[in-house]
């Protein structure tokens, strides 16, 4: 890829006789907001601790402009973390943490002060210089930590978990400041979260992984998309999966029967297939008069959630599929036991290996 700060080629990490990592490749881009997501568990952090140094990999190969880091213990490696639980020094103040690193790097005072002061600025802190960690806030810490891992100007910033402590609205605040220093710095940010929100907002690429394997690298629009499999389809948002029989493959189009009967035509990946899942993500599911249905189904429970209305919606063969209605304030709701006609918006659905 051009511009790739790190390629991370067929790594393999095993922990005694458990395979943590199999075979990941991944290249994340100079400039880049790149996250990895997963469920816990998945290696999202086994990975980022390979990157750091903190683990060695038991196979393939991290480079970093193009040279294996291997041989590079983390000090020496041009990468720094910010951590869950950021650890800041409670006895120094703020402009001392984000100094502390750079020290340690064998800084002189003035410049390590200079730097630092600018890495505060960065995160809108220099009000704050004087102040000891227990004096801010949560938000706050997390920024200090922020600046203290920026202040060396790492190619690479790994960030693991790094909003999980804070509250949903400091969270949501963080998240966007976040990706300004990002673009601001131009660094690299690989970003690690189980939040499948917090990796649509914030990432300019998402890797999605479980059980130590990549599932799809893409765009946070590719992936909500166009999910490579019924995995990513399930884990990013919300979607209902229908087994469906496959009449016919070609081009990238499938023709699929719909319980019921109707046929329609969808994008697939697969090639060939005589049965397969079909994603279809709630809000591109429309009510409609039954005679022109693509599936017919019975009204269940519903939710106003006030934007939109979640609605359950029974087919004949028992299975259960949601819907969202948006413009809750002025949509009409069925009465529940009604018999429903559900139409799939074009391009809603896409077919995935069973
Ligand atoms: P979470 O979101 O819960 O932090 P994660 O995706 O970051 O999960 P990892 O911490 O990378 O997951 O762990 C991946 C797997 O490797 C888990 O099954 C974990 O138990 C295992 N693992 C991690 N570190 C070790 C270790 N030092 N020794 C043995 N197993 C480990």
């Amino acid at each position: 890829m051009i511009g790739t700060v790190i390629s991370i080629d067929r790594v393999e990490k095993r922990f005694g006789t458990f395979t943590a990592l199999h075979g990941v490749s991944v290249d994340i881009a100079d400039n880049e907001f790149f996250t990895l997501l997963g469920p816990s568990g998945c290696g999202k952090t086994t990975l980022l601790r390979c990157i750091a140094g903190f683990e060695p990999v038991s196979g393939g190969q991290i480079r970093l402009n193009g040279e294996d880091i291997a041989p590079l213990p983390p000090y020496r490696r041009p990468v720094n973390t910010v951590f869950q639980h950021y650890a800041l020094f409670p006895h120094m103040t703020v402009l001392e943490n984000a100094m502390f690193g750079l020290q340690r790097l064998g800084w002189g005072v003035v410049d390590a002060e200079g730097r630092a002061r600018q890495a505060l600025e960065l995160v809108h802190l220099s009000a704050f210089l004087k102040r000891r960690p227990g004096q801010l806030s949560g938000g706050q810490q997390q920024r200090v930590a922020l600046a203290r891992a920026l202040a060396p100007e790492p190619r690479v910033l790994l960030l693991d978990e790094p909003l999980s402590a804070l509250d949903l609205k400091l969270r949501q605040a963080v998240r966007m400041e976040l990706k300004q220093i990002q673009r601001e710095t131009g660094i690299a940010f690989v970003f690690v979260t189980h939040d499948q929100e917090e990796a649509l907002t914030m990432s300019d690429r998402i890797a999605v992984m479980s059980d130590g394997r990549v599932q799809q690298v893409g765009t946070p629009r590719e992936i909500y998309e166009s999910p490579a499999n019924r995995f990513v389809a399930d884990f990013i948002g919300e979607t209902n999966l229908i087994e469906v029989p496959v009449l016919n493959i070609s081009n990238g189009l499938a023709e699929v029967s719909l319980p019921g009967g109707r046929a329609i035509q969808c994008p697939t990946r697969l090639v060939d297939a005589t049965q397969g899942v079909l994603s279809v993500r709630p809000e591109r599911i429309d009510l409609c008069a039954p005679s022109e249905a693509d599936l017919i189904a019975t009204a269940g429970a519903q939710v106003y959630l006030g934007t939109d209305i979640q609605l359950k919606a029974h087919l004949a063969g028992g299975e259960q599929m949601t819907v969202r209605l948006q413009n809750a304030a002025a949509t009409v709701l069925p009465q529940s036991g009604a018999r429903l006609g559900l139409r799939l918006e074009a391009g809603a659905a896409r077919l995935l290996a069973a």
